[in-house]
Parts: structure tokens; C-alpha cells; sequence
């Protein structure tokens, strides 16, 4: 019987810090401020606008929604992006993306000040996260996994840790911040051969492959902390799943985080410190 490792007692313990010094902020005339800008009304956006916006407030984080509609030229576009890059009274710009075709993302990323990107989506943010410096901050879901294994005290200097996946929001960023914990660290990818193999050697294993369920028995073993980061509907099952098969993985391995209720659950209270550690920065120039 593995132990579970939820999200939620995580999030709590950084919303109380963020809490904290989001008040000792405001106390010096600060009111550390994230901005969302929003193209369009797509459901999965207004979900999260709303999730981070409520976070946020609960913590002492006022929030601007900058909306555009979904037919907005580039020029509008990028005005808007521009003027929340100059605006000193805001901390944090969460560019909540796929942006619709006439728009181009990558100019949106480019121009994206680093300083402001909390959900760590630029080319200064991932820098930052190579040279372990604070050059922007770390794609938010690959530091949740990082939150997970701190928050339970998983030890990982000299470790083995294996990711499953390589993308710049999940798998890379997140093998950088194991290696700058001192794991010796693998990433596998869709061109890795024997993946399952690769996988057992690991005594933290970070599943970030986006194929639902696909981390069986064969890739584990005792003694194992498995984060699952991902996440999907399944239709047959009609809810929510990880990429590990958590059935077949709970009774061999030492620790797992569920899904839903896991890494998930920590994204936004990442958000939530990033907006306030880039006013702290701000303030001190
Ligand atoms: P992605 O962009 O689709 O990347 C998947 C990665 O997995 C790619 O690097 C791919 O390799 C690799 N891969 C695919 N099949 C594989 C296989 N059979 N064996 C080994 N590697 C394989 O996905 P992502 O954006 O990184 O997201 C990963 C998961 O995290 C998804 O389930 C997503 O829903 C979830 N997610 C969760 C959150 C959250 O807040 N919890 C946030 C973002 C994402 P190649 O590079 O060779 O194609």
C-alpha cells in the first residue's frame, strides 16, 4: 500500500506563505497584482481564469481580466500585451494560451517580459530555469511536481529520477529542477526504447507522457515516490486519470500522487507565489 500524496495539504502550506507575504507587501503600499489576459471565451480558459482569480483574491493577490474577443487583430492584441509589460502596478501576466490563429504566439512569448511571466512560458523564464537563476520563474506545473516531493520530503540528492516526457511545460523544466536538486536524472521520450525499464531504475519517477493510464506494473517497483503530472478524461471511465495506471501502480510502489487531487491541485497555489515573489522582485528593483 502505497502512501498517497495529495495536493492539497501542499497548496495549503504555500497559500499560507504566499498569504503572508502577500500582506507584508500590501503593509508596504504594494498590492501585488496578476493580470489574465484572455482571448476569446473558450470553457477550459474561463475555468481557469476563474480558479486562479479566486486563489488569488483568497491570498491577497488583486487580479485584472483583460478579455479580448476572439476575432481581436494582432495590432489590439499586442497593445494589450505591451501595456500590462509596462504597467508597474502589475506583478504578473498570465497569457492564457492556444491563442486563436491570427495571432502569433510566438511574438506573444517573445514579447512577454520574463520579469512578469509567472507561468514560466518564455525564453527567459526557461533560461532561468537552465541556469538554476531567477531569471523569470519555472512553468508552474513542472515546480508543483517540485512542491509534491518538498512538501513530503523526498529525499533527492543523489537519487535516481526518471521523467517521462520532454515538453517545455512539463518534462524538461521539470528533469532541470530535479538535476539542480542533485537527482541524477534520465528523461525518456516517445523515441526511448524499453521506456519500462528505464523507468524501474528510478527511485522518483515523474510521469509526464500525456498517454492516460499508460504506466503500468511493468515500469515500477518497491520502494518508488511516483508524481503523476498527467491529466485527461477518460470516456470510458467517465473521469479523470493520470498517466500512470493507478490501480496497478498503488500496491507496489512506496508513494503516488493521485489524479485528480495531486499535482493538479498545486498548479494554482504555484501561480499564486510567482505573482508574489515577481512583486518582491519589483520592490526591490
Ligand atoms: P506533451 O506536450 O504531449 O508531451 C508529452 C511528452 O511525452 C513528449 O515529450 C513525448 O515525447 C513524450 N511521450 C509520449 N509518448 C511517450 C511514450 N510512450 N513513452 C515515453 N514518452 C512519451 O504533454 P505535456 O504538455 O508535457 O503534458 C504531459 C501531461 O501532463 C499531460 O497528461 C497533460 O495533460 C498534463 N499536464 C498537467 C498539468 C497540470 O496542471 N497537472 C499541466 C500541464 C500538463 P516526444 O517529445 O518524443 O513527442
Amino acid at each position: 500500500m502505497a502512501a498517497i500524496l495529495k495536493g492539497a495539504p501542499v497548496a495549503a502550506a504555500l497559500h499560507e506563505k504566499t498569504a503572508a507575504e502577500a500582506a507584508a507587501l500590501r503593509e508596504t503600499g504594494i498590492v501585488p497584482t496578476l493580470a489574465i489576459l484572455r482571448v476569446g471565451a473558450r470553457n477550459d480558459d474561463l475555468s481557469y481564469e476563474r480558479g486562479a482569480t479566486k486563489r488569488c483574491r483568497e491570498v491577497g493577490i488583486d487580479v485584472q481580466s483583460v478579455a479580448l474577443p476572439a476575432d481581436v487583430d494582432s495590432e489590439t492584441f499586442f497593445a494589450a500585451l505591451d501595456g500590462l509589460n509596462r504597467d508597474p502596478a502589475v506583478h504578473g501576466i498570465l497569457l492564457l494560451r492556444p491563442l486563436p490563429k491570427q495571432l502569433d504566439e510566438e511574438k506573444a512569448r517573445r514579447l512577454l517580459r520574463p520579469q512578469k511571466d509567472v507561468d514560466g512560458c518564455t525564453d527567459g523564464s526557461l533560461a532561468g530555469v537552465f541556469t538554476d537563476t531567477a531569471l523569470g520563474f519555472p512553468p508552474c506545473t513542472a515546480q508543483a511536481a517540485m512542491e509534491m516531493l518538498r512538501y513530503y520530503h523526498v529525499p533527492l540528492r543523489g537519487r535516481r529520477a526518471v521523467v517521462i516526457g520532454r515538453s517545455l511545460v512539463v518534462g524538461r523544466p521539470v528533469a532541470l529542477l530535479l538535476l539542480h536538486a542533485d537527482a541524477t536524472v534520465t528523461v525518456c521520450h516517445s523515441r526511448t526504447p524499453d521506456v519500462a525499464a528505464v523507468a524501474r531504475e528510478a527511485d522518483i519517477l515523474i510521469a509526464a507522457s500525456g498517454r492516460m493510464e499508460s504506466i503500468g506494473a511493468a515500469y515500477l517497483r518497491e520502494g518508488q515516490t511516483v508524481i503523476d503530472v498527467g491529466i485527461g478524461w477518460n470516456e470510458a471511465k467517465q473521469k479523470l486519470c493520470g498517466d500512470v495506471d493507478f490501480a496497478a501502480a498503488e500496491p507496489i510502489v512506496d508513494a503516488i500522487t493521485p489524479v485528480p487531487g495531486g499535482v493538479g491541485s498545486v498548479t494554482t497555489a504555484v501561480l499564486c507565489r510567482h505573482v508574489v515573489e515577481a512583486a518582491q522582485r519589483a520592490a526591490r528593483g
